[in-house]
């Protein structure tokens, strides 16, 4: 959920770029990925240009959006408590108008507003353009509906509005949609084909966020690694593009290679890579450039190979490892995280010892990590039965999380007597007199505050540490500071 507070630097979160002038209240919530949360910037830019400026106050606003996300079936539920919310907040703001936005309003397109009541507006991921239309309809008393998924449209013309933002760090979308079509995930229908966005107009957004002060750029798809930009279009019709379009073609690495040699200064991280899809060549630009934060998230779902092909993830577990050990060579103090799931249908009990076997080999240094969630639409829905029984599936996961646990603590004791530098993004939430900040790795540390602010670069002796976060004190500023 976003909240919203116009507050000076000192760490408090910001919202940049209300207009004066606008008179309309937006009050917009995100739940699920980061690329809904970088969509909903998209939106509040949109919709800025319509006379709207958000606020916090769900009370005061004439439009309520929620960007929802259908990733598993809990988020669905989420999504629909809130709602449940919604219409005792109607009932002191009857002026305001309720729009769902995201991956379930595609999932359920105009089902949503037979389901629920409260909602007047169904907005797809590719549709927020259409917004200023969709608005007029409600503003009519009509129902709004749009969810057609696009062949083209990347949003790399829409300056994003800034929010929920510390002023310090901010993601920027460069690929939508994934063509990859895992068995068990609904993103490919409701985000549909990849396409990447012009590398131009990523340069562009990051010069903007770093004249406006910003530090660190995190660049977003739903599978990074299989950027390609050569002029437009879907991913997969490259093939028939021209000789000149193929031989100036921009891939990951390249874009990667361009951000960091334009803006030296500011650090880059990037999210969410696939092992399939990740290149040598990526791992390569990581090593030439400093800025670019030596942190990988490289979800693998199953260390065994048959419910891997049951997931159509097209590498094996040995491939898996062939990638962890090159990146192990050529990035020997990279971070790795990972996303896993538990109970898969027809995971037996030598399938789940994989998965455990290769985490022991991996040790990553943190995890998202959850039960299998049967998605309606996806292939594993529509032909494997959801047969591993749930108390079967709780015990796998509460195994699979002890053994990230112990291998988190094993990584943060690594930094243990070291400097790293560190990039202050706020005060610490256990105490006002500590800041908070990342290293390269993308691990939390936390130290007192001293004479330092917000936004810069400072080493950190680390003293002591938990399995999430590294405890130290501020030694100097880094070399790095602006
Ligand atoms: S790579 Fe697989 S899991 Fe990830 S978004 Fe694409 S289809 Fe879903």
């Amino acid at each position: 959920m976003e909240k919203i507070i116009d507050e000076n630097k000192q760490g408090d979160s910001l919202v940049l770029d209300q207009k004066k002038d606008n008179q309309r209240k937006l009050y917009i919530e995100s739940y699920g990925c980061q690329m809904n949360f970088s969509d909903s910037e998209i939106v509040a830019s949109i919709l800025a240009k319509e006379g709207f400026n958000t606020t916090q106050q769900m009370e005061e606003a004439d439009l309520v959006l929620v960007n929802t996300c259908s990733i598993r079936e809990k988020a669905e539920q989420t999504v629909r408590k809130r709602l449940e919310h919604f219409n005792a907040v109607k009932r002191i703001n009857p002026k305001m108008k309720v729009g769902v936005l995201g991956c379930m309003a595609e999932r359920l397109k105009s089902k949503f507003l037979e389901e629920e009541k409260i909602v007047d507006m169904v907005v797809g991921p590719d549709a927020y353009k259409d917004l200023p239309n969709l608005v007029a309809e409600i503003d009519e008393g009509r129902d709004a509906v749009n969810v057609i998924l696009s062949k083209e449209e990347t949003y790399g013309d829409v300056a994003p509005v800034r929010l929920n933002s510390n002023g310090v760090s901010a993601f920027v979308s460069i690929t939508r949609g994934c063509d990859n079509m895992c068995t068990f995930c609904v993103v490919p229908f409701t985000r549909g084909r990849e396409r990447s966005r012009d590398p131009q107009s990523i340069i562009e957004e990051i010069g903007d966020l770093w004249n406006r002060g910003f530090k660190e750029v995190t660049l977003l798809g739903q599978n990074v690694d299989s950027y390609l930009w050569y002029g437009g279009g879907l991913k997969k019709d490259f093939e028939k593009a021209s000789e000149m379009q193929k031989a100036t073609a921009v891939n990951f690495a390249g874009l990667l290679d361009m951000a960091a040699t334009a803006f030296p200064k500011m650090r880059f991280r990037f999210s969410t890579s696939n092992p399939q899809d990740m290149t040598l060549d990526v791992i390569e630009a990581m090593a030439k450039h400093k800025n670019i934060c030596k942190y990988i998230h490289l979800p693998v779902q199953s260390g065994s190979n048959r419910i891997l092909k049951a997931m159509n993830r097209l590498h094996t577990r040995e491939e898996y490892f062939e990638l962890i050990d090159n990146i192990r060579r050529i990035l020997p103090e990279c971070a790795i995280s990972q996303d896993m799931i538990a109970g898969f249908p027809t995971e037996t009990e030598e399938d789940h010892q994989d998965t455990l076997s290769l985490m022991e080999y991996v040790k990553y240094d943190f995890g998202f990590m959850f039960a299998y969630s049967e998605r309606p639409g996806t292939l594993a829905a529509r032909k494997l039965e959801d047969d591993v029984p749930e108390d079967i599936k709780k015990r796998r996961l509460t195994e699979i999380i002890n053994m990230q646990q112990k291998h988190s603590l094993y990584r943060t004791q690594q930094h243990l007597g070291k400097v790293e530098e560190v990039l202050i993004e706020g005060p610490s939430k256990k105490s006002d007199a500590h800041w908070m900040g990342r290293n390269t790795q993308n691990t939390v540390v936390v130290f007192p505050k001293e004479h330092y602010k917000v936004g810069e670069f400072v080493n950190v002796k680390i003293n002591d540490c938990t399995s999430a976060t590294l405890l130290g004190e501020a030694v100097g500023y880094s070399e790095n500071n602006a």
